[in-house]
């Protein structure tokens, strides 16, 4: 599976906003774009040579990329894998933008991130390949699998005592979405409707990332 392998900080420094890739260090004052950091240790710009030319305000056709740009990041997702489940989400019927961020919520990784077991949605990932993960009791090592509704995705009985497992229990202080039902000790959850969108909490405005593709 093809993904993103550099540094995950720039992500969150070119789109000049925190996008929470690296779990625990997101939530601490070695993030670089944190408001926290002191301006002389900030580094709230985008990178690169040229990065603080990038601080201008660009074309309505740049707002909407890095819209989607961000919205891709904090999934973890490859352009192409985007660009076909924005085509599913157009061709479903209701809100293509909230198609799309219901789709991208229901993906497996995302699921177990939710659940309080990955720091982040890559430690989440890796979870999964590692067949860490069931769904209603059989393994599934696929990240993009979309969970269903009634669906119950747990944790392998082996898996529970992993310390990183354990560590992000205890110390994430993260809310559970109320479209999904905790049980099992908070080693299982099952979706009980697919999220709605002020469920979603992430910061996307899905509807330039449809115009930027409606073009
Ligand atoms: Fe890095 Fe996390 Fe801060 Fe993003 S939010 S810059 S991934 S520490």
């Amino acid at each position: 599976m093809a993904r993103y392998t550099g540094p995950v900080c720039r992500l969150c420094r070119r789109e000049r906003t925190k996008l929470f890739l690296k779990g625990e260090r997101c939530y601490s004052l070695k993030c670089p774009v944190s408001e926290a950091v002191t301006d002389r240790h900030s580094r709230a710009y985008p990178p690169g040579e040229h990065g603080r030319d990038r601080m201008r305000q660009g074309s309505e056709y740049l707002t909407q990329l890095r819209e989607k740009q961000k919205a891709r990041r904090i999934y973890g997702i490859l352009e192409r894998q985007f660009r076909n489940l924005y085509e599913e989400a157009n061709h479903a019927p209701g809100i293509t933008g909230e198609n799309l961020l219901r789709m991208l919520e229901l993906r497996l990784d995302n699921v177990v991130f939710r659940a309080g077991w990955g720091a982040s949605r890559s430690q989440a990932r890796q979870f999964v390949r590692h067949g860490h993960v069931l769904i209603n009791g059989k393994r599934v090592t696929i990240p993009s699998y979309r969970v269903r509704k009634g669906e119950t995705v747990t944790l392998k009985d082996a898996s529970r005592t992993m310390f990183a497992v354990r560590r992000n229990m205890d110390t994430l202080d993260r809310q559970q979405p109320a479209w999904l039902e905790s049980g099992d000790g908070g080693f299982a959850v099952s979706v009980l409707n697919p999220p709605l969108r002020e469920q979603i909490d992430e910061p996307v405005q899905e509807q330039l990332i449809v115009e930027l593709y409606s073009k």
